[in-house]
């Protein structure tokens, strides 16, 4: 037989998998892959069950519907500013996945380089690589996420097409500051490329950060695709529905990638989330603030358990230093210690690290968008298994 794609088939289950089935193996509380443990709002539910029932079923428009195009570009104006045309400047996916890889085999052609920030969402690298690019990697220096700016700077080459930019950033509930999206801005202006903005997690900031995409700064329209998911703005993560927002020469080469892709998506669900995009404020406020509790509920009970917790000012993550609690082991093998021994499942960061050989070993991430008592359950297990290692 002959051999099958070797970056697809070289690589292993997604690391949100593997421990997904551990924990329910382990019958452990999962706090690894990020999903909500709600349903979603009501309302957009029943929407969508209706639209299954009473139709239309058929194939929507390529690049969506337009009553979602229209709301994706009436949210671009409402939360950030941005003048979008719908018509021309929206593509409606299924899911930021199926968005990420449209953009990135969109605008890489084989012999490119795309900047990477690690630690990076894990489907970035072999969609580059599918698309006969190079990865090159840019590490955020633990334990502040600081952006190493003479290290970007070098990364920057004649053979740079694009940089990921994800931000707010999965794994390290990192904010991107005005002034490090500037740099970025101005590195991605002076070397001719584009950026991928991954800005799934964009309503879910607290601490008073606020997210400011990169398409927002001057010169930035034309060169920045920016991918938004109703998975994360409303707790939908099993719909995969996921939006784009990109200027015309860069929808153009985007769309064409994404027909021959997935083509639409269950329309459905674009007419719900449509209604979703328009809810009042409050929506995206509770949304942000109920998250925000749930950080500080899962931070003081992992502090409480020994940990050594990291500041966390977006996303649903956070991560801790689990070597505060005396295991010198690696990432991998705690995660899997603790999913066994304390009934808690979460990610090791070595997982969103091109070689895991520069990847830290000591931190791994718990996902907190879960109940109250969900969270308070998890922490109790965890100070449990942390007080049989003092003892
Ligand atoms: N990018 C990042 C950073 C993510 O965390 C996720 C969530 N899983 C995705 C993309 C994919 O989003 P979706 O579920 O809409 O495909
Ligand atoms: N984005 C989710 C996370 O980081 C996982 C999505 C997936 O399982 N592919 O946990």
């Amino acid at each position: 037989m002959r051999a099958t794609n070797p970056v697809f088939s070289g690589l292993p289950t997604t690391i949100f998998t593997t421990m997904s089935a551990l924990a329910v193996e382990h019958q452990a509380i999962n706090l690894g892959q990020g999903f909500p443990d709600d349903e979603g709002p009501d309302d957009l539910r029943a929407l969508a069950a209706k639209g299954l029932i009473e139709g239309p079923n058929q194939y929507p428009p390529m690049m969506g519907l337009p009553t979602l195009r229209e709301a994706v570009a009436t949210a671009n104006h409402r939360f950030h500013g941005l003048d979008v045309d719908w018509r021309t400047e929206v593509l409606v996916t299924s899911g930021a996945t199926e968005a990420l890889a449209d953009c990135l085999l969109a605008l890489l052609a084989p012999g490119d380089e795309a900047i990477v920030i690690e630690p990076a969402y894990d489907s970035y690298r072999p969609i580059i690589e599918a698309a006969g690019a190079t990865p090159v990697s840019v590490a955020l220096e633990a334990p502040h996420w600081s952006l190493p700016v003479e290290k970007l700077k070098a990364a920057f080459t004649s053979k740079t097409k694009l940089i990921i930019l994800n931000n707010p950033m999965n794994p390290t509930g990192k904010v991107f500051h005005r002034d490090e999206l500037q740099l970025i801005a101005d590195l991605v202006i002076e070397h001719d490329c584009y950026a991928v903005c991954d800005e799934v997690y964009e309503h879910l900031v607290f601490s008073g950060a606020r997210h400011i995409p990169l398409m927002a700064f001057p010169g930035m329209y034309e060169r920045c695709a920016r991918i938004g998911s109703a998975g994360k703005t409303f707790s939908l993560t099993g719909w995969k529905v996921g939006y784009i927002t990109a200027g015309t020469a860069l929808m153009d080469a985007i769309g064409k990638t994404h027909q021959f892709v997935t083509f639409t998506t269950v329309p459905a669900l674009q007419k719900a989330i449509a209604m979703g995009l328009g809810k009042e404020d409050a929506y995206f406020e509770k949304l942000a603030s109920s998250l925000e509790a749930k950080r500080d509920l899962l931070a003081a009970g992992l502090r409480r358990a020994g940990f050594d917790v990291m500041t966390a000012d977006g996303t649903y993550f956070l991560n801790v230093d689990f070597t505060a609690l005396g295991y010198n082991e690696p990432d991998t093998e705690f995660c899997r210690r603790i999913t066994k021994e304390a009934g808690v499942a979460a990610i090791p960061l070595s997982a969103f690290y091109g070689d895991s050989e520069n990847a830290p070993r000591n931190l791994i991430r718990f996902c907190f968008c879960k109940k109250d008592e969900i969270l308070e359950e998890a922490i109790a297990r965890l100070e449990r298994f942390a007080r049989g290692k003092a003892a």
